[in-house]
């Protein structure tokens, strides 16, 4: 329970909120005292469809009838069916499933050390990231995260990172083939700020690694599975990475992650270089596949769009009015809203008023609908921010 607090049995590696959620349904969750909230965190972009959308429960409790675990060392149906949707679906021919999305990165970083090794020799194994990224807890996610906080007090860290300033097109100019493996970057930034990358430099970066033999892998482990108005984030950009990884939405809130890539990436790994116990899991790819489905069937992404530029219409709208907001920005149902001071304070009184929303970063808004989320949804939480922010203003001047 949320408010005892002294003798938590569990290690205190989060900030929680004080609330217990019990029940969900779509956009709408519950606490264990009954209140109810209209939920535009979903998880952090995990419950893309909503909370417990009915066909892939359906889906899921057929598999638990059926097959629970077997290990990778059989074959998986569930697993193929899963990768060939995901591949049908981008650009890539072949995928590793993993459980999360500090694995995916984490194997996508061991991809491309392999790929490196393979075809460029053993001193062109680096791997860029930028600023503000956010790419996992691991020791060599954080490491790759372009953000200080996740790392202070873990030294050691792993070798073989270096960071570059985020849509800086000078710095592009210092990325060399030689050294250089891979470039793995957000093409929406979400903990870091809910910043989008500018379309001329991602197409530049692109260039750039064509030119120099290195792996352009995006991280859309937050801005994959339709969270951005198409269903991954490359698609608006107009590029064709090499390797991608996913994990959030991917299950609808079952524990899953993939790295998906084109051949030339994929054949880095070999039998025996990279594995693990629970990944492709029969009924995490069932979930995964279910939620597939639905996505592309039901044109999921393409409704995130339109709802996501509603939303951001429809605050931009008042927003002008209180100094406090700087300005909003994001993509599909990825917003983020930007203000003079703390977030966190709007996020509490959000919450008193029924709202679930989240920060990303000190000064920013975060807001991150499930993507079938309702036109009266949405104008309800609109009307309740702007209700917060108009009481601010009121009781600061
Ligand atoms: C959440 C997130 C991760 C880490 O995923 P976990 O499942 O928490 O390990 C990595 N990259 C991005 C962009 C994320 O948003």
């Amino acid at each position: 329970m949320s408010d005892v607090a002294l003798a938590d049995p569990l290690m205190n590696t989060y900030n929680r909120f004080p609330l217990t959620i019990v029940r969900g349904k779509g956009s709408v969750v519950w606490d264990d005292k009954g209140k109810q909230y209209l939920d535009f965190t979903s998880g952090i972009g995990t419950c893309n469809l909503g909370h417990v959308p009915e066909e892939v429960k359906t889906a899921v409790s057929h598999q638990l009838e059926e097959l629970w675990h077997c290990s990778n060392l059989f074959y998986i149906r569930a697993q193929e069916t899963l990768a060939a949707l995901l591949t049908a679906r981008s650009f890539g021919e072949q995928v590793f499933f993993c459980n999360s999305g500090a694995e995916a990165n984490e194997a996508a970083v061991k991809l491309a050390r392999k790929y490196a090794e393979n075809r460029k020799g053993a001193a062109s194994k680096e791997v860029i990231t930028f600023t503000h990224s956010f790419h996992g807890r691991t020791l060599a996610t954080l490491t790759a995260t372009g953000q200080d906080h996740v790392k202070e007090g873990f030294a050691p860290l792993p070798e073989g990172f270096r960071h570059l300033p985020f849509n800086c097109p000078e710095s592009l100019e210092e990325i060399d083939g030689a050294q250089t493996a891979a470039v793995l970057l957000e093409l929406v930034q979400g903990e870091g700020g809910v910043s989008p990358a500018d379309s001329d430099w991602v197409k530049e970066l692109q260039a750039k690694c064509r030119k120099e033999n290195i792996l352009l892998m995006v991280d859309e482990v937050q801005t994959g599975m339709g969270r951005t108005g198409t269903l991954f984030a490359y698609e608006q950009y107009g590029i064709t990475p090499d390797v991608m990884t996913l994990a959030k939405g991917l299950g609808s809130g079952f524990p899953i992650g993939a790295v998906v890539a084109n051949r030339k990436a994929a054949a880095g790994f070999g039998p025996g270089t990279h594995g693990t116990t629970f990944g492709g899991n029969p009924l995490a790819c069932t979930a995964g596949a279910a939620t597939l489905e639905i996505m592309t069937g039901n044109g999921i992404p393409e409704q995130a769009m339109t709802a996501g530029k509603r939303l951001k219409t429809d605050i931009e709208a008042w927003c002008g009015e209180f100094g406090e907001i700087r300005e909003v920005r994001g993509k599909g149902l990825l917003l983020g809203m930007e203000l003079n001071g703390e977030a966190a304070e709007v996020v509490r009184e959000a919450r008193q008023e029924g709202l679930l929303i989240l920060t990303a970063g000190k000064n920013v808004i975060r807001l991150l609908p499930p993507l079938t989320v309702s036109q009266e949804e949405a104008a309800k939480a609109v009307n309740i921010l702007q209700t917060i922010f108009e009481r601010r203003k009121e009781t600061s001047g």
